[in-house]
C-alpha cells in the first residue's frame, strides 16, 4: 500500500525561522513539534522534510554544514522517539547562487520538484498526503504536488482560517490537532 506523508518545510515549521542557519546552537525547535510528530506517525503517516537552503547556492554554508546539522536533527527527533523518513532540500537558486549551485530548477518551491522526487523513491501517495509550511511557496508546491490538504502555519494566526488554498493555524501542533479531529 502507498505511503500517506505529512511533508513538513523546516524553517519556520520545526524549528524557528532565525534565517540561514546551520549549526545545531543556532536550531530552536518550536514547541510541541515532537508531540504532533509522534501523533502524525501514531496515525500511519510517515514525515517526510522538504526544504530550500538557497544558504547553500548563496554560499553561506556548505551541503556538509546541512548534512551535519540533518544527522544532528535526525538523532534528536530519534530520541524523542520520531523516526523521519526522508529529507529533501533544495540547494539551488535561480539567481542567487555560485557554481553549479545558480540554476533555475524544479525542486525550489514553489515548484514541486522536491515532493514528486519523494513520492516516486517512497512509494507515496500525493492526494493522501498533506504539507505544513510557513510560506505561500510551500502551499503552491503543495497544490501543484496535488496534496490532499495544505497547512500553512504563522505565530501571529488569530484563529484557524480555511481558505480555497490552505487551512492556517498556529504551530505544527495546532494542525495535528485540527487535522486528526476531521479526519478520524
Ligand atoms: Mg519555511
Ligand atoms: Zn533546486
Amino acid at each position: 500500500m502507498s505511503k500517506k506523508v505529512f511533508f513538513l518545510d523546516r524553517d519556520g515549521v520545526i524549528n524557528v525561522d532565525h534565517g540561514y542557519i546551520y549549526k545545531p546552537e543556532q536550531f530552536e525547535f518550536i514547541p510541541g513539534v515532537f508531540d504532533a510528530c509522534r501523533t502524525i506517525t501514531q496515525h500511519g503517516y510517515h514525515i517526510v522534510v522538504v526544504t530550500n537552503q538557497s544558504g547553500i547556492a548563496r554560499g553561506y554554508y556548505t551541503e556538509r554544514d546541512f548534512a551535519a546539522l540533518t544527522s544532528w536533527m535526525t538523532a534528536t527527533f530519534a530520541d524523542q522517539g520520531v523516526s523521519l523518513l526522508d529529507v529533501y532540500y533544495c540547494p539551488h537558486h535561480a539567481t542567487q547562487g555560485f557554481g553549479k549551485y545558480l540554476l533555475d530548477c524544479n525542486c525550489r518551491k514553489p515548484r514541486p520538484g522536491m515532493l514528486l522526487k519523494a513520492a516516486a523513491q517512497h512509494d507515496i501517495s500525493l492526494p493522501a498526503s498533506i504539507i505544513v509550511g510557513d510560506k505561500t511557496s510551500d502551499m503552491e508546491a503543495g497544490k501543484r504536488a496535488g496534496l490532499r490538504v495544505c497547512y500553512k502555519v504563522s505565530e501571529n494566526a488569530a484563529s484557524r482560517r480555511t481558505t480555497t488554498e490552505y487551512v492556517s493555524c498556529k504551530r505544527l501542533i495546532d494542525v495535528t490537532t485540527h487535522f486528526f479531529q476531521a479526519h478520524s
